[in-house]
This record gives structure tokens, sequence and C-alpha cells, in this order.
């Protein structure tokens, strides 16, 4: 199948033999290609994951979109993840060079037997909380690196703890690629970019926004000296006053394997997620070192 070049601004490969003829071409012309994966729904953070890799030096961008199954549990909203891929074409517009938009079955074929899992970093947090999801993680992002071997690929901090999870992977399997992670984008209000805050309601989105600004001020209370217990738990409390109807942790973190601290005696991570509504709210940023 050739690329499809007429559909949108920029071309589309559904396969990953096009995917390889086009970055066969690119290596002959030296240039240097960066990844960035994403599963649609794109937004400003998503776009500026492109700034990123050129700011690294990629010279050419292809931005994956793909829904991927194996990274939602049951129960989960696989079914219902927007997927709105004209919209997402306009938006990359001239910012990236290639779409990679395969079906299930090019990333999954019959009789598909292989996971790629991550121990260590992905035993806690998100991983208890959904126990599947950085199995899928892993496994497609090895897929996509192996499919289009880019130069870069780039992981926003969003999802920090999939950033620790792929540094792993990427080191552990050699796969000869440099992961640049990328700051959080957020909203006026402070709230992180995301493709399922669409889902909350208008008073759900007034609360939601207190989520960023709580998470900073537990931050330098810690970082001033507050016992980083106490602070994780007046915090907790806070979010289920506002209106959130669950924290799965709000919790300090060591900002390389994740393991709690109990003492801020070193950088540390400051890491929530909590439900809302519809959306469980992902949110984290440094909890800095004084003195
Ligand atoms: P997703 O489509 O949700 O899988 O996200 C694709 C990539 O975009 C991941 O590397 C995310 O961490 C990143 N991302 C999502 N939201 C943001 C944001 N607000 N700022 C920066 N990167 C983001």
């Amino acid at each position: 199948m050739p690329l499809d070049t007429t559909s949108y601004a920029l071309p589309v490969a559904r396969t990953v033999a096009d995917l390889r003829t086009q970055v066969a071409q690119w290596r002959k012309a030296d240039e240097t290609i960066a990844m960035v994966p994403t599963m649609g729904a794109l937004h400003e953070g998503h776009l500026s994951l492109i700034d990123v890799g050129r700011q690294n030096g990629a010279t050419k961008t292809i931005v994956s979109i793909f829904v991927n199954p194996t990274q939602f549990g049951p129960g989960e909203d696989f079914e219902a993840y927007p997927r709105t891929e004209p919209q997402d074409a306009k938006k990359l517009g001239n910012l990236a060079d290639l779409i990679f938009a395969p079906n299930g079955a090019e990333m999954y074929p019959e009789g598909y037997a292989t996971t790629v899992s991550v121990k260590g970093v992905t035993n806690t947090l998100e991983g208890e909380a959904r126990p599947t999801h950085f199995d899928g993680v892993a496994t497609v992002v090895a897929k996509l690196l192996l499919a289009c071997g880019p130069d870069l690929a780039v992981f926003g901090e969003k999802d920090y703890q999939q950033l620790l999870t792929i540094r792993r992977m990427v080191t552990d399997l050699a796969i000869p690629v440099k992961i640049v992670g990328a700051p959080i984008l957020r909203e006026e209000d402070g709230l992180a970019m995301s493709s399922r805050n669409v889902y909350l309601t208008e008073a759900e989105r007034t609360a939601a926004g207190q989520l960023n600004l709580i998470l900073k001020a537990t931050a330098d209370a810690i970082s001033n000296g507050a016992a980083i217990e106490t602070a994780c738990t007046s915090a907790q409390q806070k979010l289920l006053d506002l209106g959130f109807a669950q924290v799965d942790y709000l919790t300090v973190r060591d900002t390389v394997s994740l393991a709690p601290i109990a003492k801020l005696d070193r950088e540390a991570r400051i890491l929530v997620a909590a439900k809302i509504g519809k959306p469980r709210l992902l949110d984290n940023m440094p909890v800095h070192l004084r003195g």
C-alpha cells in the first residue's frame, strides 16, 4: 500500500512496511528522526512533544496514533476513548512530517503471543491501580520503536511512571534510541492537559483545576521542612473535600526508582492519581531539596 498523501496535509502510513520505506528514505538523506507515540485526541500537550523533539535535534517527526487495546484494563474506556483522526491530522498540519496510524491487526497480528514486561518501577502506583497497564504500554512502545527505528522518541512527564518504564525497557533491551522526557503542558488554571479532560462536567472541571495547586503547595511545604506523610494526608483530604471521589495515591517518591521517601534527603517527585467524575486525573511535579 503506498503512503496516503491525499487525505490530510501530511502523509499517513498505515503499515509497518510503509513506515519503514519512508524512514529509509529519510535515513539516506541524513535526517534525524523523532517519534512521538500517542493515542490521538491530540491537544497542545501532545504538540509540545514535537517541539521538544526538534529542540533535541530532530529534522523529521513521526507522530503515531494508535489507541492501544492492551494497555486498557477490563472496564476501562478503550471503546469510549476519543478517536479523532481527521482533527488530529489538522492539528499536526505541518508541525509533523508523517502520521503512523496502524490498525489493530497491523500491531497485533493473528496469533500474537509476545509481551514485554518491565518489573521494578511498574510494581507501584499506576501498576497497582492498573495491573496490566504497563505490560501493554511497554509492548506497544517496543513495537513502535522497532517498527520505526527513530533516533529519538519523546514522552511526556505527564505520565511520569510510563517515562521511567520506557527508559528502563530501552536500556534493558538495548533499543538504539534516545528517550527524551518533555515537561507537562497545562491549561491556564494549571490542570495538566489530557485527552480525558473532555469527560469532566463544568463543576468537575473547576474542582480539577485545584489539583495542581494543592500538589504544588504540598511540594513547597515539604521542601520547606513539612513532614511528608502529614503533608500528603492533608492534601488527600483537601481533594476529597473538593469533591474528588477517590484518591488512589498522593505520594512523594524517589525520582528514578519511585521508592517511597519518608524524609526529604534527595530531590524527589510528588505524584497523584485521583478520580473525579469519570476520569482519573494524573499529575506530578518535582519536590526540590532546599539548602
Ligand atoms: P497519550 O495520547 O495520552 O498516550 O499521550 C501521548 C504522549 O503525550 C505521552 O508521552 C504523554 O505523556 C504525553 N502527554 C499527554 N499529556 C501531556 C501534557 N499535558 N503535557 C505533555 N505531554 C503530555
